[in-house]
């Protein structure tokens, strides 16, 4: 175990840290929690840190006591990577700041902001750029790997909107870059995840987005195959401005679910659509001519809209994701999902299926480290569970996963990637073209791979 001399730490060579939490502190167990609440590691310290400078310190002292280090946005990520046993978690959710140039339409995000104070600060100005689609998921990991959700088939992924970033470096050096100065590393930050840097500063492009024409639709799951079927039709030749998803889940025991589907299965599906709400696609009719049991078709805040399902995926529930991009559907996909949702262990499971394309395809393969721009279909397979053995859930969603890996084509989304997935699925997560450049880019920057607590790029 590393001793860290107190001196280091209270009164440091140069800049000092923040906010600093050892195990026994008021607040450390509190900080040291991630979203996945199957996550449980205790850091030797936590550096809360409010400014570039104090995350640049505690890289410093962290390099020179060889400290591991975590680095934390939003703490979402799946597997844990935001926080580590014994070493240091620099925790950036003091840095909250947002800041929105109207005029440029441009907004500076500090690194700790979740998508729903992001929103609602763009938001305040009519403006919006494209987030996750969960609104307490962190803007910093969810925009580094990738980024997709309800504006992503209109607009392009949320990493695609990244117009510039303050980072410290992996040896403590601070750099501010953008596509003129390193356009390189620009790419590497468009889907590369953390590995080269910690941003403590995203410079977003803004879209104009007003209110929404939005609904979410349920069926008792006895629907699933007309439902489904029905989206198979939709799905493939719906515009851009038409984001579907279908969804494979146990109906909460919410206000606007009847009383009799409480926790019962059903099948939903979610439409947004960007384009002009008096001329709604024939989609929102196609559905609701199957007569949903649920229908929250309206025009909604985008704001709003992102906060949606937040209450069925809370902090501290265990969860176990498996994903995967997904090529065109054929009719058999309909009785292999059914059969997945009927072997669920939990009413906190879920499976979606979610069209994409669109403006995600539209940028070149080679433009962005983010690969799979030409995949129709994510997948997602979420287990959730608050107590007992692990076990049945994470096997449920493995079997899921293969059950459904027949339509694959060709990976999974970095940002979902299970830990027990292993090195060979980030690599073909990127491809091998991507792969090589990504690691020729690590070995400039972080070539002793300080920054190896994510989807790692091993520069060895
Ligand atoms: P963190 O756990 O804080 O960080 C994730 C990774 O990024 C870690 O490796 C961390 O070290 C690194 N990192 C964090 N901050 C920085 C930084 N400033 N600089 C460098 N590296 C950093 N993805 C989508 O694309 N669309 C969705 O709609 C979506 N919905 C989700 C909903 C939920 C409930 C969850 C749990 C995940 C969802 N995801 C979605 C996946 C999400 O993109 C990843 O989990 C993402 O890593 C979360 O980012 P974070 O900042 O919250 O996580």
């Amino acid at each position: 175990m590393t001793i860290i001399p107190d001196a280091l730490i209270d009164d440091p060579p140069g800049p000092r840290l923040g906010e600093v939490l050892r195990p026994g502190d008021a607040g450390y167990d509190e900080a040291r929690r991630v979203w996945n609440g199957a996550i449980d590691r205790r850091p030797a310290i936590i550096a809360r840190c409010r400014t570039v400078d104090e995350v640049a310190a505690a890289v410093r002292i962290a390099n020179s006591t060889g400290l591991e280090i975590a680095v934390r946005g939003g703490g979402h990520s799946i597997p844990g990577h935001s926080v580590c046993e014994g070493g240091m978690m620099i925790d950036l959710s003091p840095m909250q700041r947002v800041q929105v140039d109207t005029e440029r339409r441009i907004a500076r995000a500090e690194p700790g902001l979740v998508w729903g104070d992001y929103d609602a600060a763009t938001q305040a100005h009519g403006l919006a750029s494209p987030g996750g689609e969960i609104s307490h998921t962190g803007v910093a990991g969810l925009t580094l790997g990738g980024g997709i959700g309800w504006l992503s088939r209109a607009y392009g992924l949320a990493c695609d909107h990244l117009v510039g970033a303050e980072l410290v470096l992996a040896d403590g050096t601070i750099v501010d870059v953008d596509d003129e100065s390193d356009p390189e590393l620009m790419w590497g930050l468009r889907g590369g995840g953390g590995n080269f840097g910690i941003v403590t500063e995203f410079r977003f492009r803004l879209q104009r987005v007003p209110q929404l024409l939005a609904g979410m639709m349920a069926w008792p799951i006895a629907r699933a195959p007309e439902v489904i079927g029905t989206f198979l039709d939709v799905a493939p030749s719906a515009p851009r401005e038409l984001s579907p998803v279908v969804g494979l889940v146990v109906a909460p025991p919410a206000p606007f679910v009847p009383a009799e589907l409480h926790f019962q299965p059903v099948v939903t599906v979610s439409l947004l659509w960007t384009g002009d709400s008096a001329t709604p696609p024939a989609a929102f009719a196609a559905f609701q001519g199957l007569h949903p049991a649920i229908d929250t078709t309206g025009i909604h805040p985008y704001t709003e809209i992102q906060q949606w399902y937040d209450d069925g995926v809370p902090h501290g529930r265990r969860y176990h994701v498996r994903s995967e991009w997904l090529g065109e559907l054929d009719d058999d996909v309909v009785g292999a999902l059914i059969a997945c949702a009927g072997a669920m262990p939990s009413p906190f499971d879920q499976i979606l299926v979610r069209r994409v394309g669109g403006a995600i395809a539209d940028v070149g393969a080679d433009a962005t480290a983010f690969r799979f721009r030409d995949a129709a279909y994510m997948l997602t397979v979420a287990a959730g569970w608050d107590d007992g053995p692990a076990d049945p859930h994470v096997q449920w969603c493995r079997d899921s996963w293969s059950a459904l890996h027949a339509w694959s084509c060709g990976g999974s989304y970095v940002n979902h990637l299970a830990a027990d997935e292993g090195a060979d699925r980030v690599r073909e997560a990127y491809g091998a073209a991507t792969w090589d450049r990504l690691v020729a880019l690590k070995r400039r920057l972080d070539p002793a791979n300080v920054l190896h607590l994510n989807q790692n790029v091993d520069p060895t």
